[in-house]
């Protein structure tokens, strides 16, 4: 009777002992089984994340690429010379682009579009930087060399002070282009306008027509071609050196004839060169043509060699 309520007392003892240790180890299991599901989490959450940033990463640098390629794209599209019409194949370029304000443009001193595009890149915008108006819209922004820009600035400023509530305006500077209309318009890689150093200049209170005959009337031609050398430009297309009536068109010659009579046509040479041609240092004292100067000082051999500086 004594044995058998041992024997029962141990058998609870080890039930008792089973079921904590059961216990102990489902608690174990539930608890590692946690774990590994938040870790499992973790894991997952930070691939996530690390996809993410990768993603990102890449995202920034697809872009970067992406604008890069815009950014020189666009930088291409300034690069390149503006469209040109009917442009003639100008092979050699001219002897005296070397010579700076001197440089020679005209159907004999031809130069390239390479030449032109190139130019274009060293000018000034003359309405940001003086508020100097180009007064046809159509020829766009008005660009200038920097040292004729300034001289340019200085001269209408003078102008002004002469004729109070007058104002000189632009009629183009630069061209990239040539223009194909006859005898007052010279083809691409022929025009003084692809110096940088010229500009068209009218007094728009005086009618601001392009007509020769009728501004020669004008106080803004009189007092430009009587005071421009002092600002080191010359009238660069004179009656004398036209070489002939509108109506009957000669070519620039061995001589120094420009072909051309243009009472709005304004070239900075530099002042020293200019009061030279306006004084007529080789011309007997009278207004000498740049073609003509050219020869005449020395620099050019042949007017109709675009090879024969000296
Ligand atoms: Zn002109």
């Amino acid at each position: 009777m004594k044995n058998k309520k041992i024997r029962g007392r141990l058998i609870l003892i080890l039930v008792f002992v089973i079921m904590i240790a059961s216990t102990i180890l489902i608690a174990n299991l539930v608890k590692n089984k946690t774990e590994f599901s938040e870790n499992s989490a973790q894991e997952t959450e930070e691939i996530g994340q690390n996809s993410e940033e990768e993603l990102s990463d890449f995202s920034e640098n697809l872009e970067t690429e992406i604008t890069d390629e815009n950014s020189s794209l666009d930088e291409d599209q300034e690069q390149k010379p503006e469209t040109l019409v009917e442009t003639p194949t100008i092979k050699n370029e001219n002897c005296t682009t070397s010579f700076g304000k001197l440089m020679l443009i005209n159907p004999n001193f031809t130069v390239s579009t390479d030449f032109i595009a190139q130019r274009k890149t060293q000018l000034v915008n003359i309405t940001e930087l003086y508020g100097i108006k180009e007064g046809n819209e159509y020829n766009g922004i008005p660009l200038l060399d920097p040292e004729a820009a300034v001289n340019l600035n200085e001269m209408l400023n003078d102008y002004k002070k002469d004729y109070p509530g007058h104002e000189i305006t632009t009629r183009s500077c630069f061209r990239s282009e040539g223009t194909n209309c006859g005898r007052l318009c010279y083809a691409t890689g022929t025009s003084d306008h692809h110096t940088g150093y010229t500009c068209d200049l009218v007094d728009d209170a005086y009618g601001g027509l392009l007509d020769t005959d009728y501004l020669e009337s004008h106080p803004e031609w009189i007092w430009l071609h009587q005071n421009s050398y002092k600002y080191g430009f010359i009238d660069r297309f004179v009656s004398s050196w036209a070489g002939g009536s509108m109506s009957a068109p000669v070519n620039v010659d061995t001589n120094g004839t420009t072909g051309l009579y243009e009472t709005w046509h304004f070239r900075y040479v530099g002042k020293e060169v200019a009061k030279e041609i306006a004084l007529g240092k080789y011309n007997d004292g009278n207004y000498d043509s740049l073609e003509h100067y050219l020869k005449a000082s020395g620099r050019v051999k042949n007017l109709l060699d675009k090879t024969s500086c000296n």
